[in-house]
């Protein structure tokens, strides 16, 4: 089965490198992508699939029904780009000034219809169905969410028994190269706002006022202490504030101190931990100080969390196809964050890493995705295209 595919995908590799450049000359940010949208459409036209298109985004959703019976699996592919003014310097480079596709979320759009195109040729032997989510809105927006709501699960009619996305990579991992981990892959990221309230005054008299900056300060240390005595080492925890601000000038006390942290969490019982601990110093430590706070933890992405027998699956299935030495574990997760982690709330799956670094280019040096300078290579497509139908096939074959 593993030579077929890669066999078939040769034939159709130029499409699917020419889809790749065409969306990648015509980057679109966010929930509403028409061009991109009308691209896929248009790759998928004629094929036997059935196709819905989103209601509160430009989302694709397409379900192949097997010729056998069997359960069903979704593969999934993000469509959107960044706001970065590409320097790549590819042929293909973005046509529309200060929108790129930084994340190679082109590769995945276009691998994913090129997955497509495979599976529906072998509708014959297929033992069930596939869910292709072509999903705008990955970068910030939480469009996985958004299709969840709108019935991405439930499009073949029942509920996938597993789910598979890849992440191209353009540095670190070597081209060609899958990697992931089971459990956690990539942190929640989460936000929490906060404004000290005290009373204003005159610089020379603050036993009048009562000064919000150094319980502020105070806040922003306790929540490292916070972070280092509360938290297991083995389950960590980030907290950066990137955002303070308070006051105008050096002889006016002011009435109020805000400040704004990201926070990255690898569980979701850290993550739920880390809200009540820190939404609770801070307020304690308001009132010490006869002051008030408002605190607001605003939800990020979840954790991404592979399940660890379809993470088995996924890499004996890459194994299989690119060979042993084209697979690796990943030894920790990342601490950026992913909305395929809502579907991986509700379906056990897996989400890999694919290098897809630039041939010529040291993957220790190259540029990193979202830079300006994120390049990746084609050369990635038809292995990243087969890889998606194989998990397909293969998972359905197994039942
Ligand atoms: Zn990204
Ligand atoms: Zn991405």
């Amino acid at each position: 089965m593993a030579a077929g595919i890669l066999d078939d995908v040769a034939a159709i590799s130029d499409e699917i490198t020419e889809l790749r450049h065409s969306i990648h000359a015509e980057p679109e940010i966010g929930l509403d992508l028409p061009k991109t949208q009308r691209k896929v459409l248009d790759a998928l036209d004629g094929l036997p699939l059935e196709i819905s298109t989103g209601q509160g985004l430009s989302s694709v959703t397409a379900v192949l029904r097997g010729a056998r019976p069997g359960k069903t699996v979704l593969l999934r592919g993000d469509m959107d780009a960044l706001p970065v003014t590409e320097r790549t310097g590819v042929p293909y480079s973005s046509q529309v000034p200060g929108v790129m596709h930084a994340c190679g979320h082109d590769l995945h759009t276009a691998m994913l219809a090129g997955a497509a195109k495979l599976l529906c040729a072998r509708q014959a032997e297929l033992e069930g169905n596939v869910i292709f989510m072509f999903q705008p809105g990955e970068e910030g927006a939480g469009g996985a969410r958004i299709m969840i709501a709108e019935g991405v699960l439930d499009a073949a009619g029942e509920r996938p028994c597993a789910a598979y996305a890849l992440h191209v990579a353009s540095s670190i991992t070597p081209l060609g190269v899958v990697t992931s981990r089971p459990g956690t892959v990539m942190a929640a990221a989460d936000t929490l706002h906060v404004t000290v309230r005290g009373r204003g005054g005159h610089g020379s008299q603050p036993q009048l006022a009562s000064d919000p900056i150094p319980t502020a300060c105070e806040i922003v240390t306790a929540l490292q202490t916070m972070v280092t005595r509360r938290f297991d080492v083995f389950d960590p925890v980030v907290l950066t504030v990137g955002s303070f601000h308070a006051g105008t000038t050096d002889n006016v006390i002011p009435d109020d101190a805000k400040f704004v942290a990201t926070i990255r969490t690898f569980s979701p019982r850290s993550r739920d931990r880390v809200r009540e601990s820190a939404l609770g110093l801070v307020g304690q430590i308001a009132g010490a100080h006869g002051q008030q706070a408002d605190a607001a933890f605003v939800d990020g992405y979840p954790v991404t969390v592979n399940d660890a027998g379809e993470f088995g699956f996924a890499l004996q299935t890459a194994s299989a196809l690119l060979g042993d030495a084209r697979m690796t574990s990943m030894p920790f997760p990342i601490t950026g964050s992913e909305d395929f982690s809502y579907v991986l709330e509700q379906v056990p799956g897996a989400f890999l890493m694919f290098g897809a670094c630039p041939a010529d280019a040291d993957p220790a040096t190259a540029a990193y995705n979202h830079s300006a300078e994120a390049a990746f290579d084609d050369a990635a497509l038809s292995d990243g295209t087969a890889l998606y139908a194989e998990l397909a096939l293969r998972r359905l074959a197994a039942g």
